[in-house]
């Protein structure tokens, strides 16, 4: 059986900076993650969100400049 320096359960934000800083140190490290790598905000929070907020973020801004420089309705599909 392998062993490592420190095992962390789930591959979230906080497990990738604990991860990076002990790789760096020489340290070994081993992950175990139930479901995707990366995590909540990789997967299912930040990025997505951002993905999804970011048209309709864009919207508004070109709604706000009607008749001040941007003409023409602007349309989310
Ligand atoms: C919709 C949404 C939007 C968000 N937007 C932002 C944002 O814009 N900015 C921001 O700073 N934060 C945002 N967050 C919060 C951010 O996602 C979390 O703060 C961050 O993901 C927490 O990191 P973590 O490593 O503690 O936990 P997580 O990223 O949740 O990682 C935990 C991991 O552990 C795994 N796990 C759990 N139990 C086990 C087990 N027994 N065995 C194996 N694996 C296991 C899980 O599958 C998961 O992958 C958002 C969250 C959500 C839900």
């Amino acid at each position: 059986m392998k062993n490592y320096d420190v095992i962390f359960i789930g591959s979230g934000h906080a497990c990738w900076h604990g991860a990076l800083l002990l790789k760096t140190m020489g340290k070994s490290v081993a992950l175990i993650e139930r479901d995707l790598v990366g995590g909540t905000c990789t997967n299912y929070g930040c990025d997505a969100k951002i993905l999804l907020d970011s048209p309709f973020e864009l919207k508004e801004a070109l709604d706000r400049y009607q008749g001040i420089g941007v003409t023409g309705e602007s349309k989310l599909d």
